[in-house]
């Protein structure tokens, strides 16, 4: 609508009457384009049932259509100079509150608990601040918060990595954390120009579906993402240098070797080639010596 807050014209006039200026060290870039903004929220799954967490409502762009769009809307802003900006922009939607903490920070389980209902599917959707994207959204899911998915504007490297197949370039160890918890899935890329002012990266919008269980079975959830991350410590080297490297002093070499023989797997391989479930019969055959 002509109404929408999420347009050039509509952004420039707000943050001119309130004379906000960014700070770019809190990630402050708006998005002004209502399409790009319509379909995040159809990504997302949102239905007129729903609740929604956002993260960063800015002046309210993405918040007004989630308004609009979903049953409630729950959204944490760190900077207080967009409060009374939120109140006027937001003021004729009656189902949105909006909290001034650091979401780093903040109790989101009881959050969710006072201003959902119990059953309520809710939903993380946000254009997130770039600065603190992977501290987010690994506090959120490893929080094993109940929320059936995150849907997210993210910077496109990340995004890539998050969502990234084994023998990729972007696969790593923040590919299996994040699909340790969820499914992952890039839905859009997206360019600068829809921003104001304009991030100096690309940008992709990221859909992880929560998983009820995760996809392997682990006997330490601490070791095994510490195996992951060692196994892909030197993303040159084998598998088995990068194990021996991480676990000296603790297996000899010849151990290793026997113990990835045990569980079928070639020392000889990178780390880049395992799938989760090698990342899991390694960590478990790993675990106790
Ligand atoms: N949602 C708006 C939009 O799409 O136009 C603004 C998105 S902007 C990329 C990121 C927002 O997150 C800013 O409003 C910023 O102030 C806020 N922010 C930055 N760090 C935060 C934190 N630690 N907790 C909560 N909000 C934060």
């Amino acid at each position: 609508s002509n109404r929408a807050i999420a347009t050039p014209t509509k952004t420039r006039e707000i943050l001119k009457k309130y004379g906000f200026s960014f700070k770019k060290s809190l990630g402050q870039n708006f998005l002004v384009d209502v399409n790009i903004l319509k379909n995040i929220i159809e990504h997302a799954g949102i239905d007129k049932k729903a609740g929604a967490i956002e993260i960063g409502p800015g002046i309210g762009a993405l918040t007004e259509q989630l308004a609009i769009h979903a049953k409630d809307v729950v959204a944490f802003e760190i900077d207080q100079r967009l409060l009374p900006i939120l109140d006027d922009t937001l003021g004729e939607y009656g189902n949105v509150s909006i909290i001034n903490e650091d979401i780093l920070k903040a109790d989101v389980q009881q959050v969710i608990e006072e201003k959902f209902q119990p059953g309520q599917p809710v939903h993380v959707v946000a254009n997130l601040p770039y600065y603190i994207t992977t501290p987010i959204l690994m506090k959120l899911l490893m929080a094993r918060l109940p929320i059936s998915s995150l849907t997210v504007m993210i910077q496109k490297e990340v995004a890539d990595r998050m969502a990234a197949s084994p023998n990729s370039k972007s696969y790593g160890s923040l590919s299996i954390a994040v699909q340790y918890y969820t499914e992952a899935r890039v839905v859009m890329n997206v360019p600068k120009t829809v921003f104001q002012p304009q991030p100096n990266v690309d940008s992709a919008v990221l859909h992880l579906q929560m998983r009820k269980e995760p996809p392997v079975q682990v006997e330490d959830e601490d070791f095994f993402f510490d195996v992951t991350k060692a196994t892909f410590g030197q993303r040159r080297k084998t598998l088995m240098n990068n194990l021996a490297r991480h676990f000296k002093g603790t297996y000899e070499k010849e151990e290793l070797r026997e113990r990835l023989d045990d569980i079928g797997i070639d020392p000889k391989r990178r780390g880049e080639s395992l799938s989760m479930e090698e990342f899991a019969r390694l960590a478990n055959r790993l675990y106790s010596k």
